[in-house]
C-alpha cells in the first residue's frame, strides 16, 4: 500500500489537492527563505524599473515548491500564467502557439524543462534572448523562414535534473535557484496551514509526527496528512495528535524516518545481492523493478541526504546506516576501499 502511496504522490502531481493547498501568496510560502528572498528583490527591482522580471531557473526533487514558486510570481507580477511542460512541446509549431498567445510580462511555465527536445531548445534560445521566434514554415522547395517578434515574457523552468540542463540552455537564465528539503519544523508549519484549511484540528506534536515522515517533502506532507485525516475521522475522534498520526502512517508502512517499501527495498537489493555496492543505477532499477528515473528523482535524492546512501563514481555505495535500517550486519573492512572511512567504528 505505501509503494501505491508514494507512486501517487510522486507520479500524479499537481491534483487537484495539490491546488487548492497550495499557498496563494509568498507570505504563506514556508521555507525557502534563500529563494524567496531573491525572487522577491527580482520582482521589486523589475516592477521599480517597470521592466519584466528576468528568466528563473528552479531546480530540486519533485513536490518542493517549483510550480508553486512559478504562480506566485505570476501573481506578484500582476500577469498571466503559461503552463506546459518539456515533453508536451513536440513540435516547433507547439513552442510558437505557446509563445504567440502571450502578453506583455507573462509568465511562461515549463516543467520538466531537462526534457525538452534539442531542436525544441534551439527556438527557445532566441525568444529568451531577443523575443524573437524564427520558424520555418512548409518543407522542400516552398520552405521558408519567418520571423516574429513577441512581448517581452519570463520563463520560469523547473527541473528534477539540473545537471541534465544543457549549458547554452541554463545560460540563459538570470537566476538560477535549487530549492532544499525542507526541515521538520517547517514541514510541521506547512501540515498545520493545511490542516487548517480542510478544517481538521491538529495539535504540534501531531503535526510534528507527520512532518518527520514526510521525506522532506511539502506535497508528501499533504498527502500523508490527508490519509492521516481519514484515519483520524474514522478512529481517531476526528482530531490529529502523535498517536493517531503514528497509528495512521504506521498502516501505510511509513516508517518512523518515512522510509517505504522502496526505499528499504532498494537498500535491502543494495546490500545482499550487490554486496553493499557500488552498483550501477540501471542493475538496481532492474532488480528493484522501478523505472530508474524515479529512482534516481525520487528515493536517492532522499537517502542520499538521510546518509543511507551515497554515490561514487563506480556507482551506488550502501552505508552503515543502511545495514543498520535492515539489520543487516555490518560489512567487514575492505582494506583497499577508498570507501571504507565510512566503515570504521
Ligand atoms: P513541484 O512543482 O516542485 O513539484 P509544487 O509547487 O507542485 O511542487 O508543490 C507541491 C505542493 O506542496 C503544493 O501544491 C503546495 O500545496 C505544497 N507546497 C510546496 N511548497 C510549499 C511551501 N513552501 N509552503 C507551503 N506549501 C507548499
Amino acid at each position: 500500500m505505501s509503494e501505491n502511496f508514494y507512486q501517487q504522490t510522486t507520479r500524479a502531481p499537481h491534483s487537484e489537492f495539490d491546488v487548492s493547498l497550495r499557498p496563494p501568496e509568498f507570505s504563506e510560502f514556508i521555507g525557502q527563505d534563500k529563494v524567496k528572498e531573491r525572487l522577491l528583490l527580482m520582482l521589486e527591482a523589475a516592477k521599480g524599473r517597470g521592466d519584466v522580471l528576468d528568466h528563473v531557473l528552479l531546480s530540486g526533487p519533485p513536490g518542493l515548491g517549483k510550480t508553486t514558486l512559478a504562480n506566485l510570481l505570476s501573481k506578484e507580477a500582476g500577469t498571466q500564467l503559461h503552463t506546459t511542460s518539456g515533453p508536451q512541446i513536440e513540435k516547433a509549431g507547439d513552442l510558437a502557439g505557446i509563445l504567440t498567445n502571450i502578453q506583455l510580462g507573462d509568465v511562461l511555465f515549463i516543467d520538466e524543462i531537462h526534457r525538452l527536445h534539442p531542436a525544441i531548445e534551439e527556438y527557445l534560445y532566441p525568444a529568451m534572448e531577443d523575443y524573437r521566434l524564427d520558424i520555418i514554415i512548409d518543407s522542400g522547395p516552398s520552405a521558408r523562414s519567418i520571423q516574429l517578434n513577441l512581448p517581452r515574457f519570463t520563463l520560469v523552468g523547473a527541473t528534477t535534473r539540473a545537471g541534465m540542463l544543457t549549458a547554452p540552455l541554463r545560460s540563459r537564465f538570470g537566476l538560477v535557484n535549487r530549492l532544499d528539503y525542507y526541515d521538520h519544523e517547517q514541514l510541521a508549519r506547512i501540515i498545520e496551514r493545511s490542516a487548517s484549511l480542510l478544517k481538521v484540528p491538529v495539535d504540534r506534536d501531531g503535526a510534528l509526527e507527520v512532518a518527520s515522515r514526510a521525506r522532506g517533502t511539502p506535497r508528501v506532507a499533504n498527502a500523508l496528512l490527508r490519509w492521516v485525516r481519514d484515519y483520524a475521522q474514522v478512529r481517531g475522534g476526528g482530531k490529529i495528535n502523535r498517536e493517531v498520526a503514528d497509528a495512521a502512517l504506521g498502516m501505510i508502512d511509513i516508517d518512523a524516518q518515512g522510509l517505504d517499501e522502496m526505499d528499504k527495498r532498494l537498500l535491502e537489493v543494495m546490500i545482499y545481492k550487490f554486496n553493499g555496492g557500488p552498483v550501477g543505477l540501471n542493475s538496481l532499477a532492474v532488480a528493484v523493478g522501478e523505472d530508474a528515473a524515479t529512482l534516481e528523482e525520487v528515493h536517492e535524492p532522499f537517502l542520499i541526504m538521510e546518509g543511507y546512501l551515497m554515490r561514487t563514481p563506480r556507482g551506488r555505495q550502501a552505508l552503515p546506516s543502511a545495514y543498520e535500517k535492515i539489520g543487516a550486519p555490518q560489512p567487514p573492512r575492505k582494506p583497499d576501499d577508498p570507501q571504507q572511512e565510512f566503515f570504521n567504528e
